[in-house]
């Protein structure tokens, strides 16, 4: 994903691969935030991010906290990869 903040509808730079911009980040509860930045920083690069369940799910609740926040609820692309990475790891446990 291109480093631009990842709530529906901003286009501002997030910093290195994070995210939110600042500015949604803030409007995100310490608890959110926390399971988002838990997930982030136990794997070093955004590839894997994107295909790890943990993170994806975190970044999904986020996307979409804002969008709610904000009455812009549209596609979340971290909830449908989530939902692509559970099938698979379903798949594999069978
Ligand atoms: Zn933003």
């Amino acid at each position: 994903m291109p480093n631009v903040c990842q709530a529906n509808h901003c286009r501002w730079a997030s910093d290195r691969g994070r995210l939110m911009c600042i500015e949604h980040w803030r409007l995100l509860p310490g608890a959110m935030q926390g399971a988002v930045l838990k997930a982030w920083s136990a794997l070093p690069t955004n590839a894997q991010r994107l295909s790890n369940l943990e993170y994806l799910e975190a970044a999904a609740d986020a996307v979409e906290f804002i969008a709610t926040k904000e009455g812009r609820l549209t596609r979340n692309a971290f909830r449908e990869l989530a939902k692509r990475v559970k099938a698979q790891e379903l798949k594999t446990c069978q």
